[in-house]
């Protein structure tokens, strides 16, 4: 494996795309599958930061190599917070997103404050170190489902400053606003320096 290839420990093809669309050919970004890892990496923790560090950890472990991983929650203000760390299982262990969206808008169901939020951490192991880097998009939760690209909740996702849910964007547009390109973009920056030192 060469220097400049990162491995990003993730089974999550979306967020793949989302990060090699934004990385562009400027660094060498492998999956776990590339790497040839069959691993399911636990989620143990209550917060976002802590499990994206469990993911990069255990991979670096592993392989020894620079790596990086990702935790995103959606974070909803008249919910505290919920579903938070735990957006992926809301509805169950499923990792469904149908059930989860079911769940999100029976709970909000009557409640006028739809303020909602994504955040994103990046862990970075580099060289023996962890670096974390993150992303928050703010935006509000809709009443019904619409558009039919991403996946988890975008399709009841409206980000500040836009008309559209995450799921009616083209990948190009999601990029503009997301949470995980403004983490990306401090990881890019991180990398630039390092690589340019
Ligand atoms: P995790 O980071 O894989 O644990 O994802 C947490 C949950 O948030 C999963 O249910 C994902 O589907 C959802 N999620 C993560 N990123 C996004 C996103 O960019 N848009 C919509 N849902 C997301």
């Amino acid at each position: 494996m060469k220097n400049s290839t990162l491995i990003f420990a993730t089974n999550n093809q979306h967020k793949v795309e989302e990060i090699r669309n934004i990385i562009g050919v400027a660094f060498n970004i492998i999956t776990l599958h590339e790497a040839g890892i069959d691993i399911d990496i636990p989620e143990p923790h209550d917060t976002i930061e802590a499990n994206a560090s469990e993911k990069s950890k255990t991979i670096y472990k592993l392989t020894k190599h620079n790596c990086f991983a990702e935790d995103t929650g959606l974070e909803v203000q008249a919910l505290n917070g919920e579903p938070g760390v735990k957006s992926a299982r809301y509805a169950g262990d499923g990792r469904n997103f149908e059930p989860n969206i079911d769940k999100l808008l029976s709970k909000l169901n009557g409640i006028d404050n739809r303020k909602a939020q994504f955040k994103t951490v990046i862990s970075l192991m580099w060289n023996d170190k962890e670096y974390l880097f993150d992303g928050i998009v703010k935006g509000k939760i809709i009443k019904e489902r619409r558009g039919k690209n991403g996946f988890g909740y975008d399709a009841v996702f409206v980000p500040e400053g836009s008309d559209e849910t995450f799921a009616e964007m083209e990948l190009d547009e999601k990029n503009n606003f997301s949470h995980r390109r403004k983490a990306t973009d401090k990881l890019i920056a991180f990398l630039n320096q390092q690589w340019n030192a």
